[in-house]
C-alpha cells in the first residue's frame, strides 16, 4: 500500500484508455485517495462512469486554460482536504491541422494554443497545488520523446514537450527546497484519444514494436508503475527527471 494516507489530483482523465486512468486506478490500488478535474461537461460524463468503481472520489471540471477554472478547482480541494499530496499532469493539446505536414507552416495562434494547454499548464497547476503541499508532495506530467528528437508529424507539439519538460527542471528548483518533487514520464506511444489526433500514428507504434530494445509496445499498467514509482516515497530522492518508460526506444539511433 504504497499510496496510503495519500491524497492526489489527476488530471487528464477522457476515457478508459487514458493514461491518467491508468495511474489512478494504480494509485487507488495502493491505496490513494483520489480527486479528477475534466475538461469539459461531456468527458466529465465518461470520468463519472469510471469513477464510480472508487467510490469517495472528488470531481469537478478544469479546463487547465482557464485561469477562473484552475483558482476554483484548487479552492474546492483546500475546502474538502485542506492539503495535497500529489498531482499527475496528463493533458496536451494542438489544433489537429498542426499534427501533419511540416513543422514550419504552424501559424502563431496554433503555437500558442499547444504550448498553453501542453506547457503552461504545468507551472500553473504546480503554483495551484505548492499551497496545499505543505507537507511536501510530488507532481508528475507526462511527455514523449518527440520533446528532443524529430518525430513525423508531432511537430507543434514535440516544442511544447520541451517546454513541459524544461518547465519541469526549473519547478523541480523552485519546490524542492518545501519538500515538492517534480518529474517527466516520458511514456512510449500508446493508441489513444490524444494520440489519434497525430497524423501517421500507426507507423510511430510500428516502428517502437519493431526497434525498441524490449522489442513490444509499451502497456499502460507498465507506464502507471513507473507514474506509482515517483508519485510515491519509493522516489523520494527523484527530482527534476525524465523517467523515460517506453522499452528503451530512447537509447535507439536508428
Ligand atoms: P487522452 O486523450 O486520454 O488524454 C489527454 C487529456 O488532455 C484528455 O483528458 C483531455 O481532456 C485533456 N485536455 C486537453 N486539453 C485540455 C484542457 N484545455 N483542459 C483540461 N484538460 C485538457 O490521451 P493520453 O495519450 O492519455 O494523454 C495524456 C498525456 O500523455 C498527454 O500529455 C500526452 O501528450 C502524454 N503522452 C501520450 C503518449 C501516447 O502515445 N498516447 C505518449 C507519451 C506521452
Amino acid at each position: 500500500m504504497l499510496m496510503q494516507g495519500k491524497r492526489g489530483l489527476i488530471v487528464g482523465v477522457a476515457n478508459k484508455r487514458s493514461i491518467a486512468w491508468a495511474i489512478a486506478q494504480r494509485c487507488h490500488e495502493q491505496g490513494a485517495e483520489l480527486a479528477f478535474s475534466y475538461q469539459s461537461e461531456r468527458l466529465g460524463e465518461n470520468v463519472k462512469e469510471l469513477t464510480a468503481e472508487i467510490p469517495g472520489s472528488v470531481l469537478f471540471q478544469m479546463d487547465v486554460s482557464d485561469d477562473a477554472q484552475v483558482k476554483a478547482g484548487f479552492d474546492l480541494l483546500k475546502s474538502k482536504w485542506g492539503k495535497l499530496d500529489f498531482l499527475v499532469h496528463a493533458v496536451a493539446y494542438a489544433p489537429r491541422q498542426a499534427l501533419e505536414g511540416d513543422f514550419v507552416s504552424t501559424t502563431r495562434e496554433d503555437f500558442r494554443v499547444a504550448l498553453d494547454v501542453s506547457a503552461y499548464s504545468l507551472p500553473v497547476l504546480a503554483h495551484g497545488a505548492k499551497d496545499l503541499m505543505a507537507g511536501g508532495g510530488s507532481i508528475i506530467a507526462l511527455s514523449y520523446l518527440g520533446s528532443e528528437r524529430v518525430m513525423p508529424n508531432y511537430n507543434v507539439m514535440g516544442v511544447a514537450k520541451a517546454a513541459l519538460e524544461s518547465s519541469v527542471r526549473y519547478l523541480a528548483s523552485d519546490l524542492g527546497p518545501g519538500g515538492i518533487r517534480v518529474n517527466a514520464l516520458s511514456a512510449g506511444p500508446i493508441k489513444t484519444l490524444a494520440s489519434s489526433g497525430i497524423g501517421g500514428f500507426s507507423t510511430i507504434l510500428d516502428h517502437h514494436r519493431n526497434h525498441a530494445p524490449l522489442r513490444k509496445l509499451v502497456e499502460l499498467e507498465e507506464v502507471a508503475d513507473g507514474a506509482l514509482f515517483l508519485l510515491s516515497d519509493m522516489g523520494r530522492g527523484v527530482t527534476g527527471q525524465v523517467l523515460y518508460v517506453d522499452g528503451g526506444y530512447n537509447i535507439m539511433a536508428i
